[in-house]
């Protein structure tokens, strides 16, 4: 019997800026690029539970996180703190929580720099499992001083789910038994793979939730979407076999910064690209790894529209000029009709470094 666990700690970045200034206690936090009195271009990485009462969330626009903060102000309400991330801080708070989920499960996968699933398989029973969540909750608290959610489940997708069910502060544990009935208080997007436009197309074959993905069979499915139709089937009825990848394969290294403004001036472009390739790279030599396999970058365009490339090397490497003569020639692209044939200015531009070891 498999039991997978999966941890995400809550709010994570606005969490640990909460815990380190103890006067911003019970205040709305937006960690994230500087908002510059609304005329600030990038966007909010991390808001913590009150400045989500805002509405503000991951992802948003800085500038509308500023409105809203403005707009909460004018009713009398404590004004959002902005703060710039501080990426060495949270990468050394994660080792640390990274670091007391493997003293309790010897195979773990992390997901990013707040998530990881663990492998409970060996305790046997479900509420032992539940039991070694409720200790590492404990051990996060108590050492940390933060909160975490935990899921256990029969596999990474239901445990994945399950973690999100009671956030913050959570511990939800869903038996074999129950998957069926638990996928149905999930919404449909929250299966991976299931975006925006997937979603509108499942929608215009009548299908808007869970419940009716599972009352069709797989061959009803592969009819209405074609080859996805297996993969919906499963992942409807709470099925995954999907193993857990250690972790230097997940591990990577990135940076990423918005444009002062949109722009295809190739001087500017290669500009910021060498400065974060240069950041990236420093990262790279203050942590533990000494070999990275694959670079890739990250473009968005005006609009919104977002391009990623990766390059995996023959031989893993250390070599910064490489380094950065890969990236640019994934990046050159972009400037020019190859990978840019209406000429649209860039936004935004990252950079990263994976398969670590
Ligand atoms: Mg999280």
């Amino acid at each position: 019997m498999r039991i997978i666990a999966h941890i995400d700690m809550d709010a994570f970045f606005a969490s640990v800026e909460e815990r380190n200034k103890p006067r911003l206690n019970g205040l709305p936090i937006a960690v994230g690029s500087d908002p510059q009195d609304g005329k600030g271009r990038g966007v909010v990485s991390t808001a913590n539970y009150a400045a989500r009462e805002y509405g503000i969330h991951s992802a948003l626009p800085i500038s509308t996180a500023w409105f809203l903060s403005e707009e909460a102000r004018k009713c009398g309400k404590p004004g959002v703190v902005f703060i710039t991330p501080n990426m060495h801080e949270y990468e050394e708070t994660s080792a640390k929580i990274m670091e007391i989920v493997r003293s309790y499960a010897n195979v773990v996968e992390e997901a990013s720099i707040d998530e990881a699933y663990f492998d409970l398989s060996k305790t046997g029973s479900f509420a032992k499992a539940q039991k070694i969540g409720e200790a590492i909750k404990k051990e996060i608290g108590k050492k940390e001083a933060l909160t975490a959610s935990i899921g256990i489940g029969p596999n990474k997708l239901v445990a994945k789910l399950a973690s999100d069910f009671q956030k913050p502060d959570g511990l939800t544990v869903v038996l074999p038994k129950e998957v069926r009935a638990f996928m149905l208080k999930n919404k449909l997007r929250k299966i991976p793979g299931i975006g925006p436009k997937t979603a509108d197309e499942l929608l215009e074959r009548g299908i808007g939730t869970i419940a009716d993905l599972q009352a069709l069979d797989r061959f009803e499915l592969e009819l209405a979407v074609g080859k996805q139709g297996l993969y919906l089937y499963e992942k409807a009825r709470g099925m995954d076999e999907a193993p857990l990848i250690e972790e230097w394969i997940a591990k990577s290294i990135s940076e990423q910064e918005t444009l002062q403004h949109d722009t295809l001036v190739g001087e500017t472009i290669i500009g910021l690209l060498r400065k974060l390739s240069g950041q990236v790279y420093a990262r790279f030599t203050q942590s533990d790894f000494v070999t990275f396999k694959t670079v890739g970058i990250t473009v968005r365009f005006e609009g919104f529209e977002t391009k990623t490339r990766v390059k995996t090397l023959p031989v893993a490497t250390n070599d910064r000029t490489q380094f950065e003569f890969e990236t640019l020639k994934l990046l050159l692209p972009f400037l020019d009709a190859r990978e840019n044939p209406k000429r649209k200015a860039i936004r935004l531009i990252g950079i990263k470094i994976e398969k670590l070891e």
